[in-house]
Order: C-alpha cells, then sequence, then structure tokens
C-alpha cells in the first residue's frame, strides 16, 4: 500500500474541491467520515463541506484506541492497540463520498486511516479490503459481493426507551406488515435512491417487525461502502418515522435473528467461475476451489463474522441462520447456500451465499476474511465436499459425522480459538490485527462472564 506523498494530497485536495462544489449544489452542508471499529460499530469524525479538501489531503485527527472499543464503548488495553497515545488520520476515500439522503444536509464518505506520516495504519480493515481484492485481480480474479440487511424494527417509547416495541405484529412475509409501515419504506426507498444505492428488493421478513432489503452485487469495497450508507439511511428514516431499527444479531433471546447474509461470486475474464463449468451445480474449477476455501475456513472465520457474543444467541439450528459448516444447492441450513439462480440467468447470476454471518460483523473484515478464504482455497486445489440437501438438524449425530458435516463453533470462545489456530487467516490480517480482533473478542467474552442471555441481548440490542 502506497505512502502519501505530497503530490497524492494536492490532487486529493483539487479533487475534493470539485466534489465539495457539487455536494454544496445539492445542499449538502457537512460530511460524516466514517470507520467501523473491531466490534462492528461505525464510528465517525464530521467535517463541515468547506474542509473537505483539508481533511481529504491531510486527514483528520482519531485515536488509535479506537481499535480496542468494545461494544458497550469500554477500551480494552490489547498488545498493540488501546493506549492513550498516538494519532491516526482519517483519509475520506472521494470516490465514494454519497449523499445521506435520509438526513438532509449530510453526506457520508468512508475514510481510510493513515498514520500522520502518511504510511497506510496496518490495523485499517478497510486498506485490508482493498489489498486483498488488489491481490485477487493480479491472480486475474474479480468478486461480485452483496450484503442482505435485516432488520427489526421497534416503536420508540419515551417511559420505556431500550426495551423492544414491534412497530408491527403483523404476519412474516404478510402484505399487512408492509402496509402497516408503507410510509416508511417508501421514504427509506426514496432516500436510498437519492444516496445512489441500487435496491433489488424489500421484504417484510419472518421475525415479528423485521424487514429485508436486497442490494445490488459489486466490487466488495463498494459493497462494504454501501453497507455504511444502508444501514445509517434505515437509521435515519427509521428516526423520522418515530421508530428505531435494531441491526443487532438478536433484538431478544426467544427471537427469530437478523442474518447479515454475504452472497460472492468469482469472476474471471469477465465471466462468472459458479456458473456454466463441470462441477457439482455447474461450478467451474476456480468456483469450487474458491467455495472450499470458505468452507474450510468457516469456523475461524465466525469470530470475524458473528462477531459478538449476541451471535451465538442466533445461531440456533433450524433456524436459517446455517450452523453447520457444510454446503448446499438452495439449502437454507447450510452455511454455505449456494444459488443458481434461474434457468437463462445463471451465468450473472450463481453465486454462493454466506447464511451463517451477521450484521454485527465488520463488513471489511468480513468481505476480507472471506476473500482470503477464497483465495487459499484457489491456491491450495482444495475441493468440496458432497453438497448437503437436507437440514443437517434432522440428521442424527453418527449420520452427520459419517457425512463429515461439523458444526460451526457454538460460542465466541470456541470461534476465537478457531481463528487463532487458522495461520491462514492470521498471516493474511496480519499480526496486529490478527491479535487485535483475537483480544476484542476475549474482551467481549469477560464483558458478559455473568451476563444471562437476555441481558447480553439487551446490552446489543440497539449498539450497531
Ligand atoms: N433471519 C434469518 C437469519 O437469522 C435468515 C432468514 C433468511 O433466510 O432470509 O439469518
Ligand atoms: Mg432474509
Amino acid at each position: 500500500m502506497e505512502l502519501l506523498t505530497e503530490q497524492e494530497r494536492q490532487h486529493r485536495s483539487h479533487r475534493a474541491t470539485t466534489i465539495a462544489a457539487a455536494l454544496r449544489d445539492r445542499g449538502i452542508v457537512a460530511v460524516a467520515l466514517t470507520w467501523v471499529d473491531t466490534s462492528g460499530i461505525t464510528r465517525t469524525k464530521a467535517v463541515p463541506l468547506e474542509r473537505l479538501p483539508h481533511a481529504a489531503a491531510w486527514g483528520v485527527g482519531a485515536s488509535p484506541v479506537f481499535d480496542a472499543f468494545l461494544l458497550d464503548d469500554s477500551i480494552l488495553s490489547g498488545h498493540f492497540a488501546g493506549g492513550p497515545t498516538g494519532d491516526l488520520r482519517l483519509h475520506p476515500d472521494l470516490a465514494r463520498v454519497a449523499p445521506l439522503a435520509a438526513l438532509p444536509g449530510w453526506a457520508i464518505a468512508p475514510a481510510d486511516r493513515y498514520t500522520q506520516d502518511g504510511a497506510p495504519h496496518p490495523r485499517d480493515p478497510r486498506l485490508l479490503l482493498r489489498r486483498i481484492v488488489d491481490e485477487l485481480a493480479t491472480d486475474g480474479f474479480m468478486v461480485r459481493a452483496a450484503i442482505e440487511f435485516e432488520w427489526v424494527v421497534s416503536r420508540t417509547d419515551p417511559a420505556d426507551p431500550d426495551a423492544f416495541h414491534p412497530a408491527t405484529t403483523a404476519p412474516a412475509y404478510g402484505a399487512a406488515k408492509l402496509v402497516e409501515l408503507g410510509g416508511y419504506l417508501r421514504d427509506l426507498l426514496d432516500a436510498l435512491r437519492d444516496s445512489g444505492i441500487v435496491v433489488e428488493q424489500i421484504h417484510p421478513e419472518y421475525a415479528v417487525s423485521q424487514f429485508e432489503l436486497s442490494i445490488a452485487a459489486a466490487d466488495p469495497l463498494a459493497t462494504a461502502d454501501t453497507a455504511i450508507v444502508v444501514r445509517e439511511t434505515i437509521r435515519a428514516a427509521s428516526a423520522a418515522h418515530g421508530l428505531r431499527a435494531c441491526f443487532a444479531p438478536m433484538v431478544g433471546v426467544d427471537e427469530v435473528g437478523n442474518g447479515g447474509h454475504i452472497h460472492l461470486s468469482l469472476w474471471r475474464d469477465g465471466r462468472n467461475t459458479m456458473a456454466g463449468g463441470s462441477g457439482p451445480f455447474g461450478l467451474t474449477d476456480p468456483g469450487h476451489r474458491f467455495a472450499a476455501g470458505i468452507l474450510k475456513h468457516l469456523p475461524g472465520l465466525l469470530a470475524i463474522g458473528c462477531p459478538s457474543m449476541a451471535s451465538y444467541l442466533r445461531l440456533r439450528p433450524s433456524h436459517w441462520a446455517g450452523i453447520y459448516a457444510c454446503w448446499g444447492l438452495e439449502n437454507r441450513e447450510a452455511a454455505l447456500r449456494f444459488i443458481t439462480g434461474a434457468d437463462g440467468e445463471r451465468e450473472y447470476a450463481a453465486n454462493l451465499e454466506i447464511k451463517c454471518f451477521d450484521p454485527a460483523a465488520n463488513p471489511y473484515l468480513a468481505l476480507a476474511g472471506l476473500l482470503i478464504a477464497g483465495r487459499a482455497g484457489l491456491a491450495a486445489d482444495l475441493a468440496l465436499p458432497s453438497p448437503v440437501a437436507v437440514d443437517p438438524a434432522g440428521l442424527d449425530r453418527q449420520t452427520r459425522h459419517a457425512e463429515g458435516i461439523d458444526a460451526l463453533p457454538r460460542t465466541l470462545h470456541d470461534a476465537v480459538a478457531a481463528f487463532e489456530a487458522d495461520p491462514v487467516l492470521s498471516c493474511a490480517f496480519g499480526a496486529e490485527l490478527a491479535d487485535t480482533i483475537s483480544s476484542v473478542r476475549r474482551g467481549e467474552i469477560t464483558l458478559f462472564a455473568d451476563a444471562t442471555p437476555e441481558q447480553i441481548a439487551a446490552a446489543t440490542r440497539w449498539r450497531f
């Protein structure tokens, strides 16, 4: 990753001046520079629009301590992160500045974190994802990615502000559920369109007062950036309607959770490697190896994709959360659901869905981890086991064992142990970032050591 040179700083400043003029014409007065911390919380520092050129060239100061924040804002003392000293610079990515139409006057810009000397911060998840995408491109591959957004809508009640008060109790997937909150959903779609986001679908989900949005697939970095804009748009649109959006893995212990499923397809020479091949369900050889890499590294990846204690309240059998380390065609109980799409659109549509991940995951880390695993599968020539066509929870233990179907880690503790035992992941994340991820996860385990599931769900409910 390049150092920020004097020339590059000047170039950024000029570019930001042009962008700021265009934003001013759209009524923007301030830009929120965002980054996502190790716990999966989006943090921000904002600048008035006229300061954007300076921020683009010199960044905005932010302590490195944020790497060691836990989800309750307490600060851990880790090996690499956690002290009061030092400073980083938040540099907005000018290619990704977007108006936050749901919050008039505001724009949002994902930031890369550099040192004061202009060197990339070694624990920055966004820079990591950019590097992995570039490495795959050097190998001749590109990835198209999409993240699904499930969230639960609550009424606000000043008398009991942190409790969950379903905004609707209409049936799952019910038209009534859409109609009861139709004005809110319309405003949300309007705001997303005005922020430049292409929505493919919106629907009332299974859980009480739960909805889901699907966004068009894109380059992984753009997809992670879009995830931030989508979430803050949902949050702002909810607030404007007197509602509150819950993006936690679980709103309460007895509910169906919020998933943060990720879809991936691997492309080479303009062709989707997940279709038109001679492997199972049309996988080509590279598509097959890429998927096998993800499956192999999934236990360790759970510490990234299911990063919170609350994540493990969601990962239950037969809840469509994909708790078994297996894959299958359109199997919603497999951690990896292979999707071919309809006959006629397969070359474009075929993809792999990671079902087990949830919305607490830092999208940059989650996508980086998946791409690292897929790339390792390509390099090691890995092969997928036989696909699974049933809910593994319905098989007895011996049958699961005989078919090589293992459960994914059932606790955050076990997921961190699997992450630490996976040299492919720790090596690609780098010693500092890998250690910080483990430390933050262990910090959360300690934080909730004496907490009941109800207390964990309550403490997590509004944090993301
Ligand atoms: N809400 C489910 C989850 O926790 C997923 C439902 C679905 O398959 O869309 O992941
Ligand atoms: Mg869903």
